[in-house]
Order: C-alpha cells, then structure tokens, then sequence
C-alpha cells in the first residue's frame, strides 16, 4: 500500500503522523534529522490552554518607539529583514486593531480549547507523563500598574474562555518562589496550562510511539519532493519513495518547498534564543511580563528562552536578546554562569493573520498544509494533527477548518 508522507519530524508532523496512523494509514515520517530536534526541541515548553489570543502587533506609540530604537528586551529586529516583513507585517498591524483582533482570537481559541485533551492521550500512550508538570504557569509583573492591567485582562479571559487563573500579591508570589531575591508587584498564576521539562524528549517520545504503533521513519531532504505519476515521492538513499498523499509540516522550513509549487503565502519568522542554566531555581515556569522572557525549570536547570526577533531565516545568530534577558532575570534571582555552549536560536513559524495553515493544497491533489502555528506550535501539534487527519478522511472535523484553510491567502 502506499504510504501518505509526512515532512517534518516537529511536534506538527509527529502528530500528524500519529492521528493518520490512527485512522488505518500506512504512515511514512521524513525528515533530515531526528524527530523533535528543532523549533520543537528549542522552545518554553508550555502547553498553553491559556493562549486563546494570539499577541496582537503592539498599538502603543511608546512600545513602538522602545523596538525601533533597538531598547526593547522582548522584541528584536534586523534592518535588513524589514524589507521582506513589510507586507505581512502590514497585515498582522491591521488583523491587530481591536474588533478585527477579536474574530482571529475567536477562531484562534477554537484550537487552544483542545490543547490538553488532545495532548493527554498521547502523553499516556508514549508514557510521557514524567516530563509534564500540570501546575499552570505564573506571570509576574515588576509595577502595580501592570499587574492591575493583567488583572483585569486576566479576569476577562477567564469569563470569555473558561480559563482558571489565580492572582498573586507581592507576598502570595514571595511564598510561592522563595528564589526570587526582589519583590514584585505580584503575579498571575494560570492554572490550566502545563509545562515539559524537556519539550524535544516529549516529541521524541510521540515518535517512538508512532514506530512502536507500526510507523515507518525515513531520513531525506523533503526538497526532494516532487509530483509523480499522480501521486508523489522524495528521494531516499537507495531510490524513490511514492504516495499519494503528502503533508507539509515543515514549520518554519515549509515556506522553501512551497515556493517552488507556487505558493506565495505570508509567512515569515519570529526568532527566539535560550540557554541553560544549572541547577533548579523556580518551582513553576516563570514569564517577566514586562520584560518578555521566559524561565522553564528545565531538565538540564532554567531554561530561559526570548521573545521575538524580525529576521530573515538562515542569517547569523544575534543573541542581543539573550544578554539583556539574562540581565533582567538576575534582577530577579540568582542565576549562576550559562552552561558553556552557545545559546539556542530558533524560528517561530508565523502568518501574517496570526492563524495556522491546514488543510488541502489548492493547487495540487494529494499535497496537505499543516504549518504556521507561531508561538504555539508545541501547544497545537496534537490538535493540528487531529484536524488534518479528519480533512484528509473527508470526514466532519472536530473544529470548524474555515480559517484556516490556505485558500484563504489565494
Ligand atoms: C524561543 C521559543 C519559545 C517557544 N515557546 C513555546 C511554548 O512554550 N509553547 C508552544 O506551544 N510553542 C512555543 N514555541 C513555538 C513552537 O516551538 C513552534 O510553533 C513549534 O515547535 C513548531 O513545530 P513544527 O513541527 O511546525 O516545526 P519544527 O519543530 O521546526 O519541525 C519541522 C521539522 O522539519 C524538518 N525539516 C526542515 N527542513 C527539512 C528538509 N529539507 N527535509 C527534511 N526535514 C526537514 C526539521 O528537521 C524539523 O524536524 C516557541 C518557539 C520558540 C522559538
């Protein structure tokens, strides 16, 4: 039988694999390297149920002019990227404004809703559950002002979406992270959300699972892709692989095979740092709010990971973010030197309307989009996966795919 091939071994396409699998599919999974060994090895590690809105472009004039002067420690921008960033990031600005906002939160939060129900069977299965911590994650926030701010905004996601989240005064959050040596204005605590300690292992194990299940994995260059007798193969050591079906799960990757079929999408990168600092610190992953960075107690000790940087992908590592980052987390505890090793650069793969890509091709048959899933790609693979799987079925989806289908940019 033919197999239905899955490009991309990250959290997308590990996923994807598994659901068609699921469903009776012969299943090939390609990709150059292991599974799980790039933007889904290198990222917080949060299954975020909380993130219902996706981070809308900033509208304040003050934040604008912190990043364009370079000062900004969560968002970082290469000059020379911004040519190639113009038009999507136009977009993202006008999708931005707050009643346009609200219709890509709404079609945003139909997929978060099921992050954890669709991640805990497979959690189970791959017997995963020492890596995940299912305790929330808190935010803190440095002023009164912002944390009044976050309340507020806080209170109104919960009564919107159903999401639990605990507030935190300056002694509440003291208690609850001894480690931190300054006091804070305090924090919000999500309740929902869980947290990997090692987010590759996790996808490592959904693929042992998926071969244990049967599955097969191959090594090659998903660029070898190529239409074929109605169908489709790659290219492998000893020879050509055929199916009928491919997915596209290439994450931020997906925009170089797509180019060449004639797909002009808005995609584009956020990238993002870490590093890794030993020994345990917090008790629960901890967001600087203000700042924009994140600490993960981590396997190899805090991870601590950046916001965004505008840039275009493949160029140098430019960790500007790292050092200011780090700068900040040791106002707040004590961190001892980084392990030695340069830090970690990834690329979030983004859309320029803050929605993933999935379902069909609309110019070839049997070629499936399953991409763009930003900041919560880790989140949404399972779900991602699920979805797919059903359209490439033809049967009634779990969530409405309207939005996002990739007709939508044709
Ligand atoms: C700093 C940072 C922090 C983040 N924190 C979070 C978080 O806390 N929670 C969350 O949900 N998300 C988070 N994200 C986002 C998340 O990591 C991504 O959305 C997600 O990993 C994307 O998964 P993917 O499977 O689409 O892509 P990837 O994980 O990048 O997988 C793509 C795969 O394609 C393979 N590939 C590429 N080119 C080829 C080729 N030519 N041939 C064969 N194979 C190829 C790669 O080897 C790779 O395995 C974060 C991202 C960053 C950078």
């Amino acid at each position: 039988m033919a197999c239905v091939l899955v490009l991309g071994a990250g959290m997308v396409g590990t996923c994807t694999a598994l659901h068609l699998q699921q469903r009776g599919h012969a299943v090939c999974l390609v990709d150059r390297g292991e599974p799980g060994r790039e933007t889904s090895f290198g990222n917080a590690g949060l299954i975020q149920r909380e993130a219902v809105e996706p981070y809308p472009f900033p509208r304040d004039v003050a934040k604008l002019l912190q990043v364009a002067l370079g000062q900004a420690t969560d968002v970082h921008y290469h000059l020379r990227a911004l040519p190639g960033l113009v038009a999507p990031l136009w977009t993202y600005w006008r999708l931005s404004e707050p009643a346009q906002h609200a219709r890509v939160a709404a079609a945003y939060a139909r997929l978060i809703a099921h992050c954890l129900s669709e991640h805990q069977p497979l959690i189970e299965a791959a017997g995963a559950q020492d890596l995940v911590r299912r305790e929330g994650f808190r935010k803190v926030y440095r002023s009164a002002s912002a944390l009044d701010r976050a309340v507020r905004d806080a209170a109104r996601l919960s009564a919107a979406y159903g999401i639990g989240h605990a507030v935190l005064d300056t002694e509440a959050l003291a208690q609850a992270e001894p480690a931190l040596h300054r006091p804070l204005a305090g924090a919000v605590h999500w309740l929902d959300p869980w947290s990997v300690k090692d987010p590759g292992e996790l996808v490592a194990r959904y693929a042992r699972l998926f071969e244990q299940r049967g599955g097969q994995r191959l090594r090659a260059d998903a660029m070898s892709l190529q239409a074929h007798a109605g169908g489709w193969r790659v290219r492998q050591a000893d020879g050509w692989l055929e199916a009928d079906q491919v997915v596209v799960a290439l994450g931020p990757w997906a925009d170089a095979l797509i180019r060449p079929l004639g797909y002009r999408l808005p995609l584009f990168v956020k990238r993002g740092y870490h590093q890794h600092y030993p020994g345990p610190r917090l008790n629960l992953p901890l967001l600087d709010a203000e700042q924009g960075y994140l600490l993960l107690p981590a396997a190899r000790g805090t991870r601590l990971t950046t916001g965004a940087e505008f840039a275009r992908m493949g160029t140098a590592a430019t960790p500007v973010q790292m050092a200011r980052a780090e700068r900040r987390a040791r106002e707040l505890l004590d961190l001892p030197p980084a392990l030695p090793e340069p830090p970690w650069l990834g690329s979030r793969p983004c859309t320029a309307d803050m929605l993933p890509v999935m379902g069909p091709a609309p110019g070839h048959r049997g070629l499936w989009f399953n991409f763009g899933h930003a900041h919560q790609g880790f989140t949404l693979g399972p779900v991602a996966g699920r979805l797919l799987a059903e359209m490439m079925d033809g049967d009634v989806p779990f969530v409405d795919p309207a939005p996002y289908l990739p007709q939508r940019f044709m």
